[in-house]
């Protein structure tokens, strides 16, 4: 059983040193236990930011395996409730074979693509879904801003927004995810947030100003975002990836005055509060999917030995669309 564990905590920029594989034991399972076969891993920004300390879960330790969101088939099983070749979604660790409890482990419906439990049925969709809807509250008309925009939440979320009749603007990195965003994805502008005058070409791409703005990355771009937004505008704190990879994070120097004159809201959330809306998200982006509104994007990277790299290279901005790693066949 291999599995990949953290050698060195990061002290800035994540390398592949700080990681080694090693051959670990496979438990049998104990009473109530299932040992279950890895397919799929999700390779996400917070891998990262778990290695910096407690966050809403414990940090991760050096010699610890990496944790991951994890589509897995069951193997052996000494519990009534599961059975050998049911799919599961488990908190496993970057691992061929994991033995857990059986109540820690969610059964999977019955889908063509087991992909799209990770994608847009999975943590990337639903984060997009209940951000925007619950939080975001948009309305058809409005301007919807995201960061992030050809990553996995925020390609999305501009979609969704797209569905309900608002304008999308999205922010990437480089000319060509921009041209891809706004292309494939059908947003109606998208803006490097790297090239030279990034803030003048953000100010013309929303005429009417932001309602909504979708921030995946905090920073100096949510610095400029909030300058841009309307009074009473709604700003979705979902994530700030450009803190996690670096010592030397910069933040908005115009929080909080701007929120005040402009009486704007921020709101941050973790995907699981809204568990209680899982079975209406998951028919309204089946709906979307179905009427060809939401295009799934996924980016899936071959063999467990490739994780240390799908996870360094998503920090750098070298994917498209969710990431994940295929450990072993569907
Ligand atoms: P994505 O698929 O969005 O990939 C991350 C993208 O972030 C990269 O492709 C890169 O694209 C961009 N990026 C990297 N560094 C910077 C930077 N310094 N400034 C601006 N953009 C940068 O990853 P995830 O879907 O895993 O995560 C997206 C965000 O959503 C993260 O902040 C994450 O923490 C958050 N999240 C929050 C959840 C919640 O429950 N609140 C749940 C899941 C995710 P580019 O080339 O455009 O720079």
């Amino acid at each position: 059983n291999r599995q990949i564990v953290i050698a060195e905590l990061p002290t800035d920029a994540l390398g592949p040193d700080h990681f080694t594989m090693t051959e670990a034991a496979t438990p049998e399972p104990g009473a109530g236990e299932v040992q279950l076969r890895v397919i799929l891993m999700s390779i996400d920004a917070a891998n990262r930011s778990w290695m910096k300390g407690a966050t809403y879960r414990a940090a991760v330790q050096k010699g610890d395996a990496m944790p991951t969101y994890a589509i897995c088939e069951v193997m052996q099983s000494n519990s009534p409730k599961l059975s050998p070749g049911d799919i599961v979604a488990a908190e496993a660790t970057w691992s061929e074979v994991i033995t857990m409890p059986a109540h820690k482990v969610m059964k999977m419906p019955k889908v063509e693509t087991l992909s799209h439990l990770m994608s847009v049925y999975g943590i990337a969709g639903k984060t997009a879904y209940h951000g925007l809807m619950s939080i975001g509250q948009p309305v058809a008309g409005e301007t919807v801003l995201v960061s992030a925009a050809a990553g996995s939440v925020g390609g999305y979320v501009g979609q969704i927004a797209k569905a309900l009749g608002c304008r999308v603007v999205g922010i990437a990195g480089g000319a060509e995810k921009c041209a891809w965003v706004t292309d494939h994805l059908g947003f109606d502008a998208c803006l490097d947030y790297r090239a030279p005058g990034f803030f003048k070409a953000l100010r013309s791409a929303c005429p009417d100003g932001v309602d909504v703005y979708f921030d995946n990355v905090g920073g100096t771009v949510l610095e400029m975002a909030l300058n841009v937004m309307n009074e009473r505008g709604r700003v979705i704190c979902c994530g700030a990836i450009s803190q996690y990879d670096t010592e030397n994070p910069t933040g908005p120097r115009n929080l909080p005055g701007v929120v005040v004159v402009k009486r704007l809201k921020m709101e941050g959330f973790i995907v699981m509060d809204f568990a209680h809306n899982d079975a209406k998200c998951l028919r309204a982006m089946q709906h979307w999917v179905g009427t060809g509104q939401i295009k799934v994007t996924e980016d899936i990277v071959d063999g467990l030995e490739n994780a240390p790299q799908a996870l360094i290279g998503l920090l750098a901005g070298d994917n498209k669309g969710k990431r994940m790693v295929r450990v072993s066949s569907d």
